[in-house]
């Protein structure tokens, strides 16, 4: 019998993109903490697409790094190209978006959790969870070791009883060939765990040698890159850039997929998990989009360190010999040596509606979960879940409030409160048009949104605090300062304006309105603006946007009051819904089953008309007025 027994302050499940910022977190927070993984070689692999950031996902990255998080800081060390996407739209939408060096962004992330003081790394598979009376009490191993904790956080990705295939292949391995966990899923249904399967693919890797780069549109990076994280100086990431390549799909391509869908197990019905709609295979891509004679087709590098491509665009479970026919006939591909098929993965995960918005499971106390784990997708999904859960594991363990970031605060907030309030049967991943307030969830200024909370929480230090302070009052005060400064029709100032195709001045105006201007901006009119300070360039965005985009903003801050007002509105958990009379049958269904933690939680969830949620707000009220009256206050 195996008497390996460990105490532990906290257990994470998982040494992905959330499982390291859990556990990190909880380290770095002095907790004891220990991290499981199936192999050490693969702490933060990158199974899939070898780029950090792009839309919406990058505001995660800058959000996670904002709060105290390692992924910005990491991807800034070891990416390959770097770009700002949507540059030519407005700044809610601008999303950077690196590549990485896979296996530098993987060894890297390791040497981190290997020289975090408080953390031990451990390879072995976690196969049961211990929990006495709803509450959590450690985790058991295939060994039958025992390692005991205060909280749990299970970060297992795509792993649980997981399986690839391509055509008629099926493995029983976790990505890469890497063993699947096959027995902690049968131990979360024992505890009263609602699991779902869900899939998704990848697409083959071949050999750069193998390419015709001349049939291909090289896509360069951004000449001047901007770091991830808020701590990088941009100066010390200036590198010389490996490229990117573009070409595309055509109708040989498509016909060869149609030929062969009964082959693709997607399409035979062998693959029960849902995909997601929003990172669709080839063979999907060309049923649901018939009518396009083509698909975009990426050509990235892996590293520098090797020959692997990347065929962003064309994941697929076809069966290899079609992926051969499939592949070739891309141009550029035509004699392509593939170094890995392609292939889907079938896994099991959670329904995230388990969880409280802290990421606690609400049956089992103590209990957290991050990342693929519930039900999302994507490596910037992941490890902003990783780093909330393992912040609240902590603060559960310390005694102190969780932290819960609104719709209004970040895209975080947004992500978690969509999956623990909202139906979902697919694999969920961030995007901007899921962001309500997204004009004031910039990534460019998450930090002045979340580097206090940081600080409050112990992952951001007085230095970086400081600093987010002191930019705050800068902006605040330039914003004053040009608002204030008026700019007469002066013979410098029409002559500017014309270079610049402005209308000329009739009157004096401030220098806010000419900010205003779509043509101008305020790095622009730095030569009429004789006595402007010497800024740090943060600040000076900050300035720019929030002065061209102050009618939206405020429009934006407005709604942000009303919704607020919802959220604030709490209602009391493990409540009854059907003792409020004239109620509708499925509003109390789904409410009883949610028992949301606000107001305006509950109006979020599909099944709960606004006419439920007022006959809560009058329900509500009155029980308040009756126990003020009780009370005889
Ligand atoms: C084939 C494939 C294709 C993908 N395609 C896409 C895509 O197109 N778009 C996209 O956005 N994302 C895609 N992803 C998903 C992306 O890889 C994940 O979103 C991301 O890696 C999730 O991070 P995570 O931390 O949740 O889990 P993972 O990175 O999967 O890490 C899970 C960790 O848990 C460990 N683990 C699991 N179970 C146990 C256990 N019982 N005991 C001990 N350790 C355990 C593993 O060893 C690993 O360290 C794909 C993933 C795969 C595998």
């Amino acid at each position: 019998m195996n008497v390996i027994e460990e105490q532990y302050d906290v257990v994470v499940v998982g040494a992905g993109h959330a499982g390291c910022e859990a556990a990190l977190a909880c380290a770095r927070l002095g907790l004891e903490t220990i991290i499981f993984t199936v192999s050490v070689e693969s702490i933060a692999m990158m199974p899939c697409n070898p780029n950090i950031g792009g839309s919406s996902k990058g505001h995660l990255v800058k959000e996670v790094d904002a709060l105290g998080g390692e992924m910005g800081i990491n991807i800034d060390h070891t990416f390959i190209q770097s770009k700002m996407l949507n540059k030519s739209k407005g700044p809610a939408v601008h999303s950077l978006r690196a590549q990485a060096d896979k296996n530098e962004y993987s060894k890297r992330m390791r040497q981190t959790l290997e020289n975090t003081e408080h953390l031990t790394i451990r390879q072995a598979e976690v196969t049961d969870l211990i929990v006495e009376k709803s509450s959590i009490q450690g985790v058991k191993t295939l060994s039958g070791a025992t390692y005991y904790a205060k909280a749990v956080v299970l970060c297992t990705g795509t792993y649980l009883k997981s399986r690839c295939l391509y055509g008629e292949v099926i493995e029983h391995t976790g990505p890469n060939g890497l063993r699947s966990a096959n027995y902690l899923s049968d131990s979360l249904k024992k505890n009263g765990v609602e699991m779902y399967r869900f899939k998704t693919g990848t697409p083959a890797r071949i050999d750069k040698n193998s390419i015709d780069f001349s049939k291909m549109e090289e896509q360069f990076g951004d000449e001047r890159i901007v770091p991830f994280s808020f701590t990088t100086n941009p100066d010390d990431i200036q590198i010389d850039q490996e490229s990117c390549w573009l070409t595309y799909t055509n109708e040989q391509t498509h016909s060869i997929i149609r030929e062969n869908l009964d082959r693709s197990p997607m399409f035979s019905g062998v693959i029960e998990g849902t995909g997601p709609r929003y990172c669709p295979s080839i063979e999907d891509k060309v049923v649901r989009f018939a009518d396009k004679n083509r698909h975009q087709v990426f050509i990235e590098p892996e590293g520098n360190g090797t020959n692997e491509m990347y065929i962003g665009g064309m994941s697929s479970s076809l069966p290899e010999d079609v992926q051969y026919d499939m592949y070739h006939s891309v141009p550029g591909l035509e004699h392509a040596k593939i170094v890995r098929n392609a292939y889907a993965i079938e896994y099991d995960c959670i329904n995230p509606n388990q969880l409280l918005p802290s990421l606690e499971f609400k049956n089992i106390h103590g209990l957290f979960s991050g990342g693929q784990f519930n039900g999302s997708s994507g490596y910037e999904e992941a490890a902003c879940q990783g780093l909330i859960a393992g912040i609240n594991a902590s603060r559960m363990i310390q005694k102190k409030d969780p932290i819960i970031l609104d719709r209004s605060q970040a895209y975080i907030g947004v992500l978690i409160d969509d999956l623990v309030t909202k139906e979902s049967h697919e694999p969920y991943r961030m995007m901007t048009s899921r962001a309500e307030y997204r004009l004031i969830l910039r990534q460019d200024n998450a930090d002045l949104r979340l580097s206090k909370i940081g600080y409050e929480v112990g992952l951001i230090s007085k230095e970086r605090y400081d600093w987010v302070c002191y930019k705050e009052k800068e902006i605040a005060k330039e914003i004053e300062r040009v608002t204030s400064v008026t700019v007469g029709a002066k013979k410098e100032v029409q002559a500017l304006l014309e270079s610049l195709n402005s209308t000329p001045l009739k009157t004096a105006t401030s220098l806010a309105e000419l900010i205003r201007r779509p043509e101008l901006n305020y790095d622009v009119l730095k030569s009429i603006d004789v006595n402007r300070p010497e800024l740090h360039p943060e600040i000076t965005e900050q300035v720019n946007i929030l002065i061209k985009y102050d009618g939206y903003i405020s429009r934006q801050m407005k709604q942000v009051k009303d919704f607020k007002k919802l959220e604030n509105k709490k209602l009391p958990q493990n409540f009854d819904y059907n003792t409020i009379p004239s109620l509708r049958i499925e509003a109390i269904q789904k409410l009883n089953q949610l028992q949301p933690i606000s107001i305006g939680q509950a109006s979020r969830i599909s099944g709960v008309s606004p006419a439920d949620i007022s006959v809560i707000l009058v329900y509500m009220e009155q029980a308040y007025r009756n126990n003020k009256d009780n009370k005889g206050e």
